[in-house]
């Protein structure tokens, strides 16, 4: 250990940047202060993750430390034991007794870096300041509602109005509506859908693949199947992609399903916004400039504006709102554990193997596959709420828990009691069948509801309406769906509830 600095405060500041926090503007920037980035093996290890996500992140932080390097900064790339322990060890080494950090975006370690300035006291046994900068990477910051929003819509028109974007001049909402989302239902209709581009990995890559595979054994999908963006200028070369090639039909094909297609026309840009390596502002700018410019719809480039300034902003809006207890929540009471074919993608529900098995594969598949298929089923099959997220967390490239918290436990599975979405996300066959191309080859019927051929989806589904029939009545925006149940004759509910019971106890031969 060096000697303790003559008098506190003296020495630094150092600027500690977490790997989702690669920004080109980090507000503790500053030439006259070292940069430390931690890979911390603690953390590649803290749960299982998909291989691609780790791949991700220490190649974006390699590439960025020397990004930094090449505009001047002093900067460190140190693999410790967890962040603690690196921090604490480029402190002593340096002799720096000031750190700057910006907050993260992660409860605990958020927590964390609150504490860190007693615990780095106490450890080195001399002072040490920390300063917690608030976090920029959402616009949410920027522009705080006046009063906590309940509902989606009023936060992303307060969004709207304080950023701009698709105003007029008059104030109104360009177009004279705020949401296109009616236009926005069309089922997948065969184009051709244009491929996503892809990068091939340089040295620095190939490196982080090889260490992922080496530390990370039991990573989810294969590490060395890698062609993500992973520097500025790449995710730059991702987002001009998407604006020319998929935005003008991404409003459109918004909610299809494909067996076909994987990406369909969604952007694949949550991973890199996450991470740092584009900003929610500049994305959202970039497709309304496509709509300035007459090369982009107006429901496209508002369905993409409302995902990313509204939804996104909303959902970490909520996660700070709720959190610790959202972790915890399961407000209807389901406690099955998580089916086999979550990890293998075995089973005859041709949409959920689709699904599932390319989910392993690629660590994605779009927002209402994982709502209107991977949760809905889930809902249906009264899985454990905390057993779910930990399958998102460990299964996708975009998962970090601010996000997948709210959008699982709250909008999937309704398990907050309806604090993040005003209704439960529930449907049968018939939704599946009419917004993808998956029923016509499955082997189920999607038409049945019992007998032998009858798709898992109705039967769970009705089950599920019978079952909760006075809850769901309650709700204004779920109740108009539980009028079906009155219609079922005693007979065939007394069928479908004992079908229901026989696929309960046995998910793992759906
Ligand atoms: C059960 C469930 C789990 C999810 N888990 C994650 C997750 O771990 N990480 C994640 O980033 N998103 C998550 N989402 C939100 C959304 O599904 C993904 O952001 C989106 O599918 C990512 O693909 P994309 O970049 O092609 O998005 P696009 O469809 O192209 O949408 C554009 C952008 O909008 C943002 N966005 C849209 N909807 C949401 C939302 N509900 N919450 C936050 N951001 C949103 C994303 O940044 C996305 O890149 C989840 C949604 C559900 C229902
Ligand atoms: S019939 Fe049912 S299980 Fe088969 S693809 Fe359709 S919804 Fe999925």
């Amino acid at each position: 250990m060096p000697p303790a600095p003559s008098s506190p405060a003296s020495r630094g500041p150092s600027v500690w940047i977490l790997g989702d926090q690669l920004l080109v503007q980090h507000p503790a920037l500053s030439l006259d202060r070292p940069v430390i980035l931690v890979e911390s093996l603690q953390r590649l290890r803290l749960r299982r993750y998909h291989a691609r996500k780790l791949v991700l992140i220490l190649a974006a932080m390699r590439h960025y430390a020397d990004a930094l390097r090449e505009r001047g900064y002093t900067v460190e790339l140190r693999q410790a034991a967890s962040f603690y322990a690196g921090v604490r060890e480029h402190l002593a080494e340096t002799g720096n007794t000031h750190l700057m950090t910006m907050a993260a975006a992660e409860y605990d370690t958020r927590q964390m870096q609150h504490r860190l300035a007693d615990m780095l006291t106490a450890d080195l046994g001399y002072p040490i300041t920390v300063e917690v900068l608030p976090n920029t990477q959402f616009l949410v910051a920027m522009f705080p509602p006046k009063r906590p929003p309940k509902l989606m819509e009023p936060f992303y028109r307060h969004m709207r109005q304080q950023t701009g974007l698709l105003m007029t001049s008059a104030g109104e909402p360009e177009g004279g509506k705020w949401n296109y989302d009616a236009d926005n239902r069309k089922p997948f209709a065969g184009r051709l859908v244009p491929p996503l581009p892809s990068f091939a990995p340089d040295a620095l890559t190939r490196t982080a693949m090889q260490d992922v595979g080496q530390h990370c054994p039991n990573a989810i999908g294969d590490p060395l199947d890698f062609d993500l963006p992973v520097t500025h200028a790449q995710a730059q070369a991702a987002l001009d992609d998407f604006i020319t090639q998929r935005l003008p039909n991404f409003g459109q094909f918004e909610d299809a399903m494909s067996h076909a297609e994987p990406i369909l026309y969604h952007s694949v840009l949550a991973m890199l916004v996450n991470i740092g390596l584009l900003e929610p502002l500049h994305m959202a700018t970039a497709a309304t400039h496509a709509y300035d410019a007459g090369t982009a719809p107006l429901n496209s480039v508002e369905g993409f504006v409302r995902q990313v300034i509204g939804w996104r902003e909303y959902i970490y809006y909520r996660y700070w709102e709720l959190m610790p207890e959202l972790r915890e929540v399961n407000a209807w009471e389901h406690t099955r554990a998580l089916p086999e074919f979550f990890w293998t993608g075995a089973t005859r529900m041709r949409c959920m193997q689709h699904t599932v098995q390319r989910t392993l594969a690629t660590g994605y598949t779009h927002h209402i596959e994982r709502l209107m298929l991977l949760c809905n089923f889930a809902m249906l099959a009264e899985l454990e709420p905390q057993q779910v997220n930990d399958w998102f967390m460990a299964c996708f490239v975009d998962a970090y828990e601010w996000v997948m918290l709210p959008n699982v436990l709250g909008m999937g599975l309704n398990a907050d009691g309806g604090k993040t979405a005003t209704k439960p996300y529930l449907a049968s066959a018939n939704y599946i069948n009419k917004m993808s191309d998956y029923c016509k080859g499955c082997g189920y019927n999607h038409k049945a509801r019992i007998g032998d051929a009858a798709c898992p989806f109705n039967t769970l589904y009705w089950h599920f309406l019978l079952k909760h029939e006075t809850r769901l009545r309650a709700n204004p925006r779920f109740g108009p769906a539980v009028l079906g149940v009155s219609r079922i004759a005693a007979d065939e509910r007394a069928a479908i509830v004992a079908q229901a019971h026989t696929l309960l106890a046995n998910l793992d031969q759906l």
